[in-house]
């Protein structure tokens, strides 16, 4: 399942509409100097700004105040030129990270992190959903692969990958378990998936073995190593399932196409054209 190319063509249509749209803003938050933080940041806003939707860049020293942040956030939330708030992940440890997402303006909160979007999400009415269960939703659809009736196995249980994209293969009627680091026999599980999405963060932990024959395998996993960048799921897992994700190549793309198609949805939120919940 080729991340890359789908995309692409998400971000094209995402362009399109933020053109429709007048441009867009998305506000990001950095705080500290963690590399791979920087990495992606980068990243996010450069598909912003080629979207047409004007990242404002906010980076701030380690050691700010948690309450210096969290009036940053409160600014931000006022700011009528920013549709989307997106506070990169890790926070430094002095700084109450669940505070800080909760802070954030719900219709504004293109990473779905405050707990009103993950509530919705666990009603069964989404608002904003984290982006990589999305992006992991929209490669499923675009190869056609059947989820009603199926057998969908999620190893990992963040908030951020693993719950939010469980709901979501609940939503479309598969039959879901969860898998986290405390499951055993983990194989019992994996080898039983139509669907499998990794999400442990671990090289390697799903071998070709622990594949059923014809499932679609979604590799979350990108793990930095002397090798490069490596997944969850052990490429030779591709001989036996009919489906797989290359890692880099296939969540990756997707997760910052999604980003800025969440910041899209957000801006019709803000003006009325899609019904946020009060
Ligand atoms: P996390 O560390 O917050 O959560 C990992 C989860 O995996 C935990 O719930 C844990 O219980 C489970 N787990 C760990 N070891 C396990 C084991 N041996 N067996 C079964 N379960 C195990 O991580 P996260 O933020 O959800 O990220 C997971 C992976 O996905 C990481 O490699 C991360 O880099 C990657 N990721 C990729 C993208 C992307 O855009 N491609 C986005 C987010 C995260």
């Amino acid at each position: 399942m080729d991340g890359r190319a789908l995309a692409e063509r998400v971000r094209a249509d995402v362009a399109e509409d933020v053109r429709r749209l007048g441009g867009l803003g998305l506000a990001t938050v950095l705080v500290g100097d963690d590399p791979a933080s920087h990495l992606y940041i980068g990243m996010k806003q450069k598909a912003a700004d080629e979207a047409g939707i004007r990242p404002l860049d906010h980076r701030l020293p380690a050691d700010t105040p948690e309450e210096e942040l969290l009036a940053l956030v409160a600014r931000l939330n006022e700011d009528g030129d920013v549709d989307g708030i997106l506070v990169q992940l890790p926070l430094p440890e002095h700084v109450d990270e669940a505070l800080v997402l909760r802070t954030v303006e719900p219709v504004k909160d293109v990473d779905g992190l405050h707990p009103v979007s993950a509530g919705q999400l666990l009603l069964g009415r989404p608002t904003l959903v984290p982006a990589t269960p999305l992006g992991i939703m929209a490669l499923l659809d675009e190869y056609e692969v059947a989820l009603a009736r199926k057998r969908a196995v999620v190893v990992g249980r963040s908030n951020i990958v693993g719950k939010p994209v469980s709901q979501l293969l609940l939503q479309r009627n598969a039959t879901v378990t969860v898998c986290h680091s405390r499951t055993e026999e983990l194989e019992r599980h994996t080898l039983d998936a139509d669907v499998l999405v990794a999400a442990a963060g671990s090289p390697g932990l799903v071998g070709a073995d622990m594949v059923k024959v014809g499932a679609a395998v979604v590799d979350v996993g990108q793990n930095p190593t002397d090798a490069g960048l490596v997944g969850d799921v052990d490429p030779g897992a591709a001989e036996r399932a009919a489906f797989i994700t290359p890692v880099p190549g296939g969540v990756g793309p997707m997760t910052i196409a999604m980003l800025l198609l969440n910041t899209v949805r957000a801006a019709h939120f803000r003006r009325g054209e899609l019904r946020f919940p009060s």
